[in-house]
């Protein structure tokens, strides 16, 4: 087995520990590979042992990655920041975005998905820390958002995403992860169906599943260190 190999098992033996510990069931939580700043080759190499969702942040090193590997079955999720002269390439060439934090994207989103593509899917990232810079709606703002995301026909709402900041311990880890978690209990008593709720990382998947994780993005225990910065 090559490392990336060894390192999926080992990330899908982490999930499985954690549904077990939480009383979940393993297909209750999906895994993203975050495949960002890695070459075509080790998406290959993922995609070879059956990991076909796939995460990337930087638009242009995503688009250029996703057409040199073709028609190879995979899912790509949008999971970094979209400005809007971005929106187009993102319309075209991903299959979810999770990044979705302002109307003003979504909708340039919705106009310019392609007729032929289905609708995007689309999770809003929601900042539950209330860190002033960081991406992401305000909680306080995000009902109103989710009521007109859910709206735009070129798109299809599916939930939340969030990157809270690192905690000193589980139970810290825990009580962060369980904000977005009751944020995206409430949307759904407001009738928005949602059914994705993308939390945690390497470093605290296991305490997002503890808190109602259905899709963790993880990069760095999988395909290792990145060495690379942004492009
Ligand atoms: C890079 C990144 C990840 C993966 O982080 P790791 O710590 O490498 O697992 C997940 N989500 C987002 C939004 C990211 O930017």
């Amino acid at each position: 087995m090559t490392t990336i190999e060894n390192n999926l098992q080992a990330v899908r033996q982490r999930i499985a520990a954690a549904c077990e510990a939480a009383g979940r069931k393993p297909s209750e939580v999906r895994l993203l590979a975050v495949s960002k700043t890695f070459p075509a080759a080790s998406v290959r190499e993922v995609l070879a042992a059956g990991q076909q969702e796939l995460g990337e942040n930087y638009i242009q090193e995503a688009v250029a990655k996703i057409a040199e590997l073709g028609d190879a079955g995979a899912t790509w999720h949008c999971i970094g920041p979209i400005q809007g002269n971005k929106t187009r390439l993102v319309a075209a060439h991903f299959d979810w975005a999770q990044s979705v934090d302002r109307l003003k994207i979504a909708q340039r989103l919705n106009d310019q998905r392609p007729a032929h593509l289905p609708p995007l899917q689309v999770c809003i990232q929601v900042n539950t820390d209330g860190g002033p810079t960081k991406a992401g709606v305000a909680p306080e703002a995000l009902p109103e958002l989710a009521q007109q995301i859910a709206q735009l026909p070129r798109l299809r709402l599916r939930g939340l995403m969030t990157i809270p900041e690192p905690a000193p311990d589980f139970a810290a880890a825990c009580a962060l992860h369980a904000r977005a978690r009751a944020l995206f209990d409430r949307l759904n008593t407001q009738g928005l169906g949602l059914d994705t709720l993308s939390m945690g990382m390497s470093a605290d998947l296991e305490a997002a599943i503890h808190a109602g994780s259905t899709m963790v993005r993880v990069g760095t225990a999988i395909f290792g260190g990145r060495t690379r910065a942004a492009p």
